[in-house]
């Protein structure tokens, strides 16, 4: 008892941290950086007596508390806790640090993919699993307020947990949170992406052994953890603000010690731009998101040992089944490639998604591993966001029919297929928690909303769904409102009057739509057509626009009408699908027809069929 308490207070005194704060023996990248962050750190002699760890290299950073420490594990076998020690006056220390065993299989994890949907959660937002978290005084932002959009609200990861099973039977294969690292900023700490401590969930949200847990149980459904994280910048609260290591941790270092803080241009074509300014690219990669959120700059050796590290972390911890990295084209692009090849390199079958904001297929496909671009970039991320097709999705479906506007938008936006490396690794969504509600796009229109989701789900694409769109969640009181697009989960809190996840007071329209999506989610997940088959969609006609996926004797079959008086569909011009006189089932309603002849389709609405009759 006396010897584990003396190193703690030693521990506590002088070696603030170590990060990463564990590693694991077994990884095909054997190096692994230390940095070690404690007073005056840099005078000590670091020595570790086991043989078998190499120590490779000590580097001194600019600031005397923080030392790198480099080993080479490539001799080690058994997972094991060893000493470092620091040696020199005023006394010496010693950190206990460990190396752990990693999962069987753990390099062969399975990233998410075209079986999957994902359900993208705000955590603060969704349900709250543990009340007595919602308040830390300790930290900056010490209210919640759940009238104020802004404001904390009390979700946390166990109420995502203890919804699970609701997340099962709607369909849901996959789940991102919202991150959920320690935000301790002194307002709008609810959204997560300013982080200040990139090794420690926000005590708002939960512990690390809830983070686990979710991971745990979410696994026993078939469901994977996609972590939301971000290379690009912290919060300005993060505890090195106060103390940085070196000169040039940050980008526009010096800028920001003379309070001048410089912020990004996001002209994120700057990127691809053959004429673009030196002026320009710098100007977008390092400056600052926003002044709240300083830039990393990943071009110190160290920050990008630190961040891709940092990220393997969280893969090996959580036994995470994908990352969705936010803000992609905002870091060095180098890095990123970098980044993302090296966490490929040790899961290569995982999934990357990079958020590329952007309604130019040319951008979204640039991002993209295996695109054939002309500067020669090679990048490494398997998933970029299909914000072209969401656009295209709105807009097509809103519009009047005209030989250039309305579903043509669709059909050709899918057309743009043909310049990307691999369409079905693209992630496709209506909304998500940057933009408006896919049922405000719509303006509340059912029978539209109903339309882009038969859509979204029946395209090669990975899609994803934002929480809340099953039971027409809304913002337009205030479209825009980034807040309001995150509001409540009815039924995540106790004593909600409405509860989604059990019925209880929804409207009919709330049910149908949540029964709908159920259908549809439930059918995808055993549809192999839908997965991996192979797409033929033919060009919109009377307001018409008919798209199939097939594969070996699956055939699914999906009908956007836009005509609001009953209108006849000849299936003659679908000869070479093959699957005339064949009974189809409707997915939906279970109701079985005959594909021959004139289709009667009595309103405006969607049609999804399948050959599956059971
Ligand atoms: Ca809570």
């Amino acid at each position: 008892m006396f010897s584990v308490f003396y190193t703690f207070m030693i521990n506590a005194q002088e070696i603030k941290k170590i990060e990463p704060t564990n590693w694991w023996i077994g990884m095909k990248n054997p190096k692994l950086q230390l940095m070690v962050y404690g007073k005056n750190i840099a005078d000590k002699n670091i020595e570790i007596s086991e043989k078998y760890i190499v120590l490779e290299k000590i580097s001194k950073a600019d600031n005397p508390n923080y030392i790198f420490i480099d080993l080479d594990l490539s001799n080690v076998k058994k997972a094991q806790k060893f000493d470092i020690h620091f040696k020199g006056s005023p006394k010496n220390l010693k950190y206990t640090y460990e190396l752990k065993q990693r999962r069987s299989n753990s390099d062969n994890r399975i990233g998410f993919n075209s079986s999957d949907v994902i359900y993208l959660i705000t955590p603060d937002r969704f349900a709250n699993g543990n009340p007595k978290n919602d308040i830390h005084l300790e930290m900056k932002e010490k209210t919640m307020d759940r009238k104020h959009d802004y404001a904390r609200h009390g979700g946390d990861i166990e109420g995502i947990t203890n919804h699970l099973d609701y997340i099962y039977d709607m369909g849901f294969t996959a789940i991102w949170p919202t991150p959920v690292l320690t935000n301790d900023m002194s307002e709008s700490s609810y959204h997560g992406y300013a982080m200040t401590d990139f090794y420690q969930v926000d005590p708002r949200f939960g512990t690390l052994d809830d983070y686990i847990n979710l991971t745990k149980k979410a696994k026993e459904k078939g469901i994977k953890l996609i972590m939301d994280q971000v290379a690009n910048h912290c919060g300005s609260e993060h505890w090195w603000m106060k103390d940085l290591p070196f000169k040039d941790w940050i980008n526009y270092q010096e800028e920001f010690e003379l309070d001048d803080l410089i912020v990004t241009n996001h002209r994120r074509t700057s990127n691809q731009d053959m004429y673009a300014s030196q002026y320009d690219k710098n100007l977008m990669s390092k400056g600052w998101f926003v002044t709240a959120m300083p830039d990393l700059n990943q071009q110190n050796p160290f920050m990008a040992n630190y961040i891709i590290q940092n990220s393997i972390w969280w893969i090996e911890t959580l036994d995470l089944g994908g990352i969705r990295q936010d803000t992609y084209p905002y870091p060095d692009k180098y890095f990123m490639s970098n980044w993302a090849g090296a966490i490929m390199h040790e899961y290569p079958n995982f999934s990357i998604v990079g958020e590329e904001w952007s309604y130019n297929p040319l951008l979204v496909g640039y991002w993209q591993q295996g695109s054939n671009n002309k500067d020669g970039y090679k990048s490494n991320l398997r998933s970029t966001m299909d914000f072209p097709m969401q656009k295209a999705i709105v807009e097509g479906l809103s519009e009047e029919e005209s030989w250039d506007t309305g579903l043509v938008k669709l059909y050709e936006g899918l057309a743009n297929d043909f310049g990307y490396a691999k369409p079905m690794d693209i992630m496709a969504f209506l909304d998500n928690h940057d933009k408006d509600r896919v049922f405000t796009e719509f303006n509340e229109d059912i029978v539209l909303t109903k339309m882009a989701l038969s859509y979204l789900l029946t395209l090669p694409r990975i899609p994803q769904i934002y929480y809340g769109t099953e039971i027409l969640t809304e913002n337009s009181k205030k479209p825009g409102d980034h807040g309001l697009i995150r509001s409540d989960f009815p039924g995540g809190w106790k004593g909600d009057k409405v509860n989604a996840f059990t019925g209880k007071g929804l409207t009919s329209d709330q049910l149908e739509m949540q029964f709908f999506l159920k259908k549809i989610l439930n059918y995808r997940k055993t549809s192999d057509a839908i997965h991996n088959g192979k797409t033929i969609h033919f060009a919109p006609q009377n307001g018409i626009y008919v798209l199939f996926r097939e594969m070996n004797d699956e055939v699914v079959v999906l009908i956007i009408n836009k005509n609001k008086s009953p209108v006849n569909l000849d299936v003659k011009r679908f000869k070479e699908i093959g699957i005339d006189s064949k009974k189809l089932k409707n997915i939906i309603s279970g109701e079985e027809i005959i594909w021959e002849g004139r289709i009667k389709l009595s309103s405006k609405g969607c049609i999804l069929l399948t050959s599956k009759l059971k």
